[in-house]
């Protein structure tokens, strides 16, 4: 039964907290921070993270509005829970919050356009309660966040008591949208790189010869996984590590807005290319076969990975979490239109 409590992640009084003896998470609703939940031990973590919890809660409240629930997670337990998505939180923290105020106020604009019920509807929000949505430490830059939207001419705001507003979205704010929907600024890039092995006659993986593991694991998984999120993979195939290609595949990883890192072979250049992914603070999302997850020489064992069994598995898996941990992709949202958000 749900229980008032203080939230970890704003500290806010009357969050609602239900307890999950099973998997041993606590499931929060809070005003702050949306619907979240958080492993036990986790919120240990938290506490040490202190001031910087507030960009965690303002990535639970972005995820929680479109409709995905993260679960949030530090170190090698990770439970399952069903409709959340299990996310570490350091990785959070190093590629989800946006670095520049131009994507600051941009993503607080599509939060806003979440939240509004239409053309010419307010959306009322409180500065302090709902700071999260601005990505903002405080009420202060919340207000300065609204201030510059408005400024912009992309909002107006009416001021409904001491800390309510009343925003309305202006045509110009609704058409920035649609630009930043339709990939108009490079952090929207449509295409995701799958950096991977392709196998060989040589080696077996499963009884079976590498090279068409591999190639049934792209056909049948990353490339289903990633189109059914909304992106398009890319990817090279290459024979020798050399300098040609590694030009190559910085331009690919560059133009990318999330890298899939897949461990499946140990192969030294799918290190290479998710370790310069997150260099570029580009997003990785990790995977590996489960036959070849011991042999894995990951301090990526913290990263949370998606150990896969089969291509249809993976696909279904990779699909989720690029969902929940980049978002829908430009190729989703123009297929199913603006309820999707
Ligand atoms: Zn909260």
């Amino acid at each position: 039964m749900a229980e008032t409590a203080t939230c970890p992640l704003c500290d806010h009084k009357t969050a609602r907290c239900e307890y999950v003896l099973s998997v041993r998470v606590e499931h929060y609703e809070c005003r702050t921070c949306g619907e979240f939940a958080i492993e036990e031990t986790s919120k240990f973590s938290l506490r040490e993270l202190d001031e910087k919890r507030y960009l965690i809660s303002a990535i639970v409240r972005e995820h929680s509005i479109r409709g995905s629930k993260l679960l949030l997670v530090d170190g090698d337990i990770v439970p399952t829970l069903d409709h959340f998505e299990s996310v570490q939180i350091t990785e959070l923290l190093s590629t989800h919050f946006p670095k520049e105020i131009s994507s600051q106020l941009d993503r607080a604009l599509v939060n806003l356009r979440r939240l509004s019920d239409g053309l010419g509807y307010p959306v009322e929000i409180d500065l302090g309660m709902d700071r999260s949505l601005f990505f903002a430490r405080d009420k202060t830059e919340a207000d300065f966040v609204v201030t510059a939207l408005e400024q912009d001419g992309l909002l107006t705001a009416k001021q409904s008591s001491i800390t309510q507003h009343d925003l309305v979205l202006s045509p110009a704010g609704w058409n920035r949208i649609a630009e930043i929907e339709r990939g108009a600024d490079g952090l929207s890039s449509k295409s995701a790189f799958v950096a991977m092995w392709y196998g060989n006659e040589e080696d077996a993986i499963e009884g079976e010869n590498s090279r068409s593991f591999c190639t049934r694991a792209y056909d049948s998984g990353f490339r289903v996984g990633v189109e059914q999120a909304g992106y398009e993979p890319r990817r090279i195939d290459f024979k020798e590590f050399n300098d040609d290609i590694m030009d190559e595949i910085v331009v690919e990883i560059r133009q990318s807005r999330f890298v899939v890192a897949d461990f499946t072979g140990h192969r030294p250049g799918v290190y290479y290319e998710a370790g310069f992914a997150r260099g570029m603070e580009i997003p990785v999302i990790f995977t590996c076969h489960e036959s070849h997850l011991n042999a894995a020489h990951f301090d990526t064992n913290h990263m949370n990975h998606i150990a896969w069994k089969s291509s249809e598995d993976l696909a279904r898996r990779l699909e989720k979490r690029i969902v929940a941990t980049v978002g829908p992709g430009p190729l989703k949202r123009a297929e199913h239109g603006r309820e999707q958000g």
